[in-house]
């Protein structure tokens, strides 16, 4: 029954994975969401958004405490200027931002460009659009990539930094690679910045926007809820050009309208939490990274340079292998290869959630120590 253009995309691995993990009582290390909840100042300011009234339909554009909340982050974090009006798009998470710019940017038949492995959503957005993904490949064991090959139906290229699942961070150098293949092919660049506080050793997250000439042709999407551990709350931007913004809340018109007024008010509170609140939960993150990765004796780890996953090399089929390890040692994860196109150039690679609180991975860690191949 399903439409042909999204038969290919069934059910994820996830739901297997969460039911064996309920079947064996095994802990969850499969899919990337919190254990706790974010700060209180948060919660109560969408608690207090509701006692107020605020429980009607936002303006489309997203409701302008919000938008004015995202403006002075932009400008706080990376020196952007934007205008709150035009500049700036409320969505429901970063999932209805991508789809939205996908939507609104691409003709049928254009090429979407992404690195891979991906998020899941990209090629499915992709394909509603009626336009083609194209896989850039991200290779092991460092997760760099090649020189990028650019078509002639190339309309938007998505970067997703740091990135999921690999936990890679861009450098500099490999962002400026990027910058000039969209300069020279006259893409746009999509960014999936939905991890961009969470970057570990002291690296820096280095917008793509912020290259020499990429400010009007890349559109910056974001979200609360990587950030302040408020993955239920859906609430995401996108901002960038005034004309790209407008194709997003062109499509997004149509697709939602509006999210949800109370927690856009708690959004514009989260994001002026202070600047040593977002240093101390990035630092939180890296140690529970730490806890985890040295775990593992008898594997080789990708530790992750941000993001909530680390990838271990099992040395044999992930896929397999994570069908046993719930059985084996009480712990579930799920291969990187269901992120990918081209999933036999993944095959030993097994990526674990680390955004769990810390006895929780460390019982994990306990659990895996002795674990071989
Ligand atoms: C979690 C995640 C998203 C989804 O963000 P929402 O704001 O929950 O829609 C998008 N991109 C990546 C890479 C993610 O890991």
């Amino acid at each position: 029954m399903i439409a042909s253009r999204l038969a290919g995309f069934g059910t994820t691995i996830f739901t297997e994975m969460s039911a064996l993990a309920e079947r064996t009582g095994a802990i969850n290390l499969g899919q990337g969401f919190p254990d706790e909840d974010g700060p209180a100042a948060v919660l109560e300011a969408a608690q207090a958004a509701m006692r107020d009234g605020r429980n009607q339909y936002a303006p489309l554009p997203g409701v302008p405490a919000l938008r004015a909340a995202i403006a002075e982050h932009q400008q706080r974090f990376y020196g952007i200027e934007l205008d709150p009006a035009s500049q700036v798009q409320v969505t429901m998470g970063a999932t209805e931002a991508i789809a939205a710019a996908i939507l609104g940017l691409c003709e049928p038949g254009d090429d979407v460009l992404a690195f891979d492995p991906y998020y899941d959503s990209y090629p499915a957005a992709t394909a509603m659009a009626g336009a083609r993904f194209v896989p850039i490949p991200l290779d092991p064991p460092d997760f760099t990539f090649d020189d990028i090959v650019v078509g002639p139906k190339a309309r938007v290229i998505l970067i997703n930094s740091p990135h999921n699942p690999t936990g890679r961070v861009f450098s500099r150098e490999e962002l400026q690679r990027i910058a000039d293949v969209v300069i020279e092919h006259d893409l746009i660049a999509i960014t999936d910045e939905v991890y961009e506080h969470l970057v570990f050793d002291g690296l820096e997250h280095i917008p793509l926007s912020t290259l020499p000439g990429m400010a009007e042709r890349t559109l910056s999407i974001s979200s609360l809820g990587k950030t302040f551990s408020v993955t239920g709350w859906k609430v995401g931007w996108a901002t960038g050009p005034a004309e790209l913004v407008a194709a997003v809340r062109a499509a997004k018109q149509f697709l939602t309208f509006a999210g949800a007024t109370p927690f856009q008010h708690a959004g514009a509170a989260a994001l002026r939490l202070d600047d040593d609140w977002y240093r101390a939960f990035a630092l939180e993150l890296q140690a529970k990274r730490d806890h985890l990765c040295d775990a593992f004796s008898h594997f080789t780890v990708a530790r992750p340079q941000g993001t909530y996953f680390a990838n271990v090399d099992v040395g044999r089929d992930a896929t397999e292998f994570a069908r046993e390890l719930p059985y084996e040692a009480g712990v579930v994860a799920i291969p990187t290869s269901v992120f990918s196109a081209t999933p036999e150039r993944l095959a030993p690679y097994l990526r674990f959630a680390f955004c769990k609180r810390l006895p929780v991975i460390d019982e994990a860690a306990r659990r895996l120590q002795s674990l071989e191949s």
